[in-house]
């Protein structure tokens, strides 16, 4: 298996940017996805990995090798692409072999590698169907095994589940998952789905116009985000603008309507978070991390008295959407089985002071 270096790597298109001064390196064995929303930019720094487009600027290692105009079948990377790119009328077991076949390997060679390649997929005893006799989700796996069988140094997949219904997506990245941690491959895996990418990865690249906003663990762009798009595309959150009234040591005060103070926490901000007196910031409070305070309960900091505007039951959730002053408060709850509150109800809230995140 191989580690991939991106060394400041950018690509044009004559006027149109494509990507910008990607650098990283994603480490042998590793799970590494990269995440953002449609144009900006994930599947051109993948194809420039893969070796179909070179880029404008910049170097791209795997390993200690230089491959950065190497051409794609020089590569030996394993590609599985949104559509599947399989050949229809050929069968399962004359789609898996095609690489090996191209390779000139023995055919009794052939015939052990793909049997091994359909048991890694679950599609044992399919060789003899044709392609389009398959459902979507087995069409997914032939087009995983014909990836694998190559014995890639490293896997890439471009939104390789965004053909099949939610059911089979979910089932289907836990298989990718345990395909990947089983043979230790280094993957390179592109989604806009932030689920899939925080339930799968090692590591996210969360991207934006051409541009990386943020690299880090799923923990960490979650809990973390540097910026305001990072907060807001992966996961729910509240996005409050505030103005900071006053600093106590780590406490900050912040007032975010004009009958609304609430207390957070220095230690939770991100690096560009200005926390001085006077200063405005963007607070992110996540939909989950609210609780619902007791009628019983004395007024505490951070407690705010709403209305309850929607209320949203999804079987494991109650979500509400809570008018307070000005403002408008998601927040998710476990259910545990009580009553659901109906729109127009009143409701009291608590925002945890740690769970106020301040970004810049
Ligand atoms: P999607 O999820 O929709 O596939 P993406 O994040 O993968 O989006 P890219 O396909 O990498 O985005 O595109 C990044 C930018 O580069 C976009 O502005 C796109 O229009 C442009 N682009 C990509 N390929 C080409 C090309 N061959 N010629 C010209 N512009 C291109």
């Amino acid at each position: 298996m191989s580690s991939v270096t991106l060394d400041h790597v950018s690509k044009r298109f004559g006027n149109v940017k494509g990507v910008e001064d990607v650098h990283i390196t994603i480490q042998s064995g590793e799970f590494f996805t990269f995440l953002g929303p449609s144009g900006c930019g994930k599947t051109t720094t993948l194809r420039m990995i893969a070796g179909f487009y070179f880029p404008s600027a910049g170097r791209i290692q795997f390993g200690q090798q230089d491959v950065t105009h190497l051409p794609p079948h020089k590569r030996n990377t394993g590609m599985v692409f949104q559509n599947y790119a399989l050949f229809p009328h050929m069968t399962v077991f004359e789609n898996i072999a095609f690489g090996l076949q191209v390779r000139k390997l023995p055919k009794q060679d052939i015939k052990e590698k793909v049997e091994r390649a359909q048991r890694l997929v679950h599609l044992e005893g399919y060789g003899e169907r044709r392609i389009d006799q398959l459902s979507g989700g087995q069409q997914q796996r032939v087009a995983l095994a014909r990836a694998l069988v190559i014995e890639p140094q490293i896997l890439l997949l471009d939104e390789p589940l965004s053909n099949l219904d939610a059911k089979l997506r979910e089932e289907t990245r836990y298989e990718i998952k345990r395909l990947q941690s089983e043979l230790g491959i280094t993957t390179i895996y592109v989604t806009h789905d932030q689920a899939e990418a925080m339930s799968m990865s090692d590591r996210i690249m969360v991207m934006q116009g051409g541009e990386v906003q943020q690299i880090g663990t799923p923990y960490e762009v979650y809990h973390r985000p540097v910026n305001r798009f990072v907060a807001s595309f992966i996961g729910e959150t509240n996005l409050w603008e505030g103005k900071i009234v006053a600093t106590d040591g780590n406490l900050i005060r912040v007032q975010v309507a004009p009958e609304i103070e609430l207390v957070g926490d220095r230690a939770n901000a991100s690096a560009i978070a200005k926390l001085q007196p006077g200063e405005t910031v963007t607070l992110s409070i996540r939909p989950e991390a609210v609780e619902e305070a007791g009628e019983a309960d004395a007024p505490a900091c951070n407690q705010l008295a709403g209305v309850v505007e929607v209320a949203e039951f999804t079987g494991a959730s109650v979500n509400y959407v809570t008018k307070i002053e000005s403002l408008q408060l998601r927040s998710m709850f476990v259910n545990r089985g009580s009553r659901v509150k109906q729109a127009g109800e009143p409701i009291r809230l608590r925002i945890p002071t740690e769970s106020i995140y301040f970004i810049g």
